[in-house]
């Protein structure tokens, strides 16, 4: 029948609009909110014992925040580490990022990637190899308590596989 066809046609049309219409101010309800959380982590002190952090944000991207207090080297390692996370969170994006890292592995990928940042560093100053890796391992191991359950050997592949220059096989070449 023609009229049961107008009919159906009206609706989906209907149906589509209104899909875009809440679409748009599902958009519009989220922006405020992000920007007060970016606000917010842009200015908010950070959580005691923490030297940086990097917020990932969708549609924003990274917000990082280093302790005001930190000076000289320990202020240009939080920079490093917390710029390698902006990084990770410019390429993935704030949902991949956040997915990432939901599991220990992801998690301990993501950190060793931006450990490996501060190890560069490092390595161009001239700190020995074994102790960059021994005070990455350490903090991996201690500051963080989402890898309690990781032996010091697992932390330790685990920076290698991230940081080719602090790999066992960089190091046998040295
Ligand atoms: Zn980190």
């Amino acid at each position: 029948m023609p009229g049961s066809h107008l009919f159906v046609t009206h609706r989906l049309h209907t149906v589509a609009r209104n899909r875009r219409i809440s679409a748009r101010r599902v958009v519009w309800l989220l922006a405020p909110g992000l920007l007060a959380l970016s606000l917010a982590a842009a200015r908010a002190p950070l959580p005691k014992g923490l030297d940086g952090m990097t917020m990932c944000l969708p549609f924003v991207g990274p917000v990082t925040r280093i302790d005001s207090t930190l000076s000289g080297r320990a202020r240009t390692l939080a920079e490093i580490h917390e710029r390698a996370h902006a990084a990770q969170c410019e390429e993935m994006g704030a949902v991949r990022s956040y997915a990432a890292r939901l599991t220990v592995d992801g998690k301990l990928r993501s950190e060793a990637d931006a450990f490996c940042a501060e190890a560069q560093w490092d390595l161009a100053i001239g700190y020995p190899r074994e102790n960059v890796l021994a005070r990455i391992a350490d903090e991996l191991e201690t500051a963080y308590g989402w890898t309690a359950g990781r032996s010091r050997g697992e932390i330790v592949a685990a920076i290698g596989a991230a940081c080719p220059p602090l790999s066992t096989q960089a190091r046998a070449g040295d």
